[in-house]
């Protein structure tokens, strides 16, 4: 019996097919790019994960099937081809393919519901529906490469400081912190919710002893709103490390993203090239705007915040124009903070929760916790929230919770700004908005 593509095996990607294979004979494996048919000679575009490589078919020395087979050809079919290495002054990587052998392992329709070869520029939406294809471009694919390499820089990154990954549930009984952005679910004859954050599951788990965890995972927030850095699912990276304060966790998280960035420079030079975006490495450690610092720019952009208030929307453009690339902005008013956030002492109406931003970008949310019952008990209470509500939560604060602290990064936030994108929906494979819930 005859086994998958007549036992052929790819022997190389595109990206590796260069002059040192010159007469060899090899096998590549990709998507018909582009067919160009002069009549004595046809060319043929190839496409793989990493690139393109031509197939050249002058077709008086080539045999007849083969040059059949490729005037059957049709754009973005699956095919194999086997043949032999030459250089080609003109062709992708200095060298081209001539055809011995030629299998076409899966016919595409036609027309295509969209063009990878962005002859024809699409719609976000038209790109959206037909995702696939769209990954096929070498810029959009790009855009995953780079997450998929900083998704591994930060697991490598707790790891390496004696971090252990959690999982946390996700379908829950109650918000995280009250408030309305909740998908409610049915829960066989109960409600529940997707979660919006791991937030009081990591918590419980500073009583656990297991001292410093992360985990990487979904979160569900039902807000209506239809921006630019607005997804109803996105990933979260979230850490939790007990025996620390926000300081601690204000330099974890510093290093991490400085890690992330050293690595994205050094490992994805290729798909920065492909985006036209630069990494810069900035400073050891990024500057710290306090809050009361922060009004005060705000303000003197001509844009009206009192003491107290959020950041709107017009208050983080005028504190991005002034401040370029990452900083942390600390000290928060207590009362627009949730209510596990852990107030100063000296002036309780000041906290210890800070987030850490890329210009007027919001890319994290962290604290030093609340990890006292009593004080936990009454903060809640204080958010017109009812504490019978947390109870198996609370539980883990009356029998030894060590102090801790932790932070959330939004992993497609932080995309963005890797890949110089300005608009979430193309950080996230299948992204979730209001109108969006397939493909
Ligand atoms: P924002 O004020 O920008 O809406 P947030 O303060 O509500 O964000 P947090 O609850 O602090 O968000 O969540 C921590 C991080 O998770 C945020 O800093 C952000 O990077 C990311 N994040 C939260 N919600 C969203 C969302 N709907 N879409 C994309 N990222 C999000
Ligand atoms: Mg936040």
């Amino acid at each position: 019996m005859q086994g998958l593509l007549k036992e052929w095996r790819r022997t190389h990607y595109s990206k590796n097919v260069n002059s040192d294979l010159k007469e060899k004979e090899i096998i590549i494996m990709g998507w018909i790019h582009e067919i160009r048919d002069l009549g004595g000679i046809i060319f043929v575009l190839v496409r793989d994960r990493d690139g393109m490589i031509q197939v050249t078919a002058p077709t008086k020395e080539v045999d007849d099937e083969i040059v059949k087979q490729i005037r059957n050809f049709r754009k973005e079919s699956v095919v194999a081809i086997k043949g032999t290495v030459q250089e080609s002054g003109k062709a992708p990587n200095g060298v081209e393919i001539i055809p011995s052998e030629i299998q076409i392992l899966n016919l595409a329709n036609q027309p295509l519901p969209m063009d990878p070869t962005e002859k024809v520029k699409a719609e976000i939406d038209t790109r959206l529906d037909s995702r696939f294809l769209d990954l096929r471009k070498q810029n959009v694919s790009s855009i995953f490469k780079i997450k998929s390499q900083m998704l591994r820089t930060v697991r490598d990154f707790f790891y390496n400081n004696e971090f252990v990954e959690i999982n946390t549930p996700k379908l829950v009984a109650s918000a995280t912190e009250g408030g309305t952005e909740l998908f409610p679910i049915t829960y066989f004859e109960r409600e529940a919710f997707l979660g919006q954050s791991p937030q009081l599951y990591k918590q419980i788990m500073m009583s656990s002893g297991m001292d410093r965890v992360f985990e990487i995972a979904q979160i569900f927030r039902a807000e209506e709103h239809d921006t630019l850095r607005h997804l109803n699912e996105v990933v979260s990276i979230d850490m939790e490390a007990s025996f620390m304060d926000d300081i601690d966790v204000i330099k974890i998280l510093n290093n991490m993203i400085q890690q992330v960035l050293i690595d994205i420079k050094t490992n994805c030079s290729e798909a920065l090239e492909i985006l036209e975006h630069e990494i810069e490495i900035p400073e050891c450690n990024f500057p710290i705007v306090r809050y009361d610092d922060a009004v005060d720019i705000v303000n003197s952009k001509g844009v009206e915040m009192e003491w107290g208030e959020d950041l709107s929307r017009a208050g983080e453009k005028a504190l991005g124009d002034t401040m370029d690339g990452f900083y942390f902005l600390t000290e928060w008013p207590s009362e627009i903070k949730p209510f596990y956030v852990m107030p100063n002492k000296e002036d309780p109406t000041k906290s210890h929760a800070f987030d850490l931003m890329y210009k007027d970008l919001e890319i994290s949310s962290g604290a030093t916790r609340v990890h006292q019952y009593d004080l936990l008990v009454e903060k809640i209470a204080e958010k017109g929230l009812n504490p019978d509500a947390f109870k198996s939560y609370l539980k883990a604060f009356e029998y030894g919770m060590p102090p801790h602290a932790g932070w959330g990064v939004g992993a497609d936030r932080l995309t963005m700004v890797l890949t110089g994108t300005n608009n979430i929906r193309e950080t996230v494979l299948f992204p979730r908005d209001r109108r969006r819930l397939t493909p």
